[in-house]
């Protein structure tokens, strides 16, 4: 069974090097050049890290509220 990345992330053009990357790569394999914007995976683990922040802020208010 073959995996195909490509088709799951996409591919983006490195500008240093004009190399297609793979989207879940955030380094050029090639020239080692870091892409500035995060993919939209690492985007949401963001935002779930965020939630769970939230999340735990109106736990521990609401425990103090209780007591
Ligand atoms: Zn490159």
């Amino acid at each position: 069974m073959k995996i195909d990345t490509d088709r799951d992330f996409g591919t983006r053009e490195c500008p240093a090097c004009a190399t297609e990357v793979p989207a879940n790569n955030n380094r050029c394999p090639i020239c080692g050049y870091e892409f500035p914007n995060p993919t939209p995976m690492q985007r949401g683990v963001r935002l779930w890290g965020a939630l769970l922040m939230l999340v735990i802020l109106l736990a521990l208010m609401f425990s103090a509220m209780v007591r």
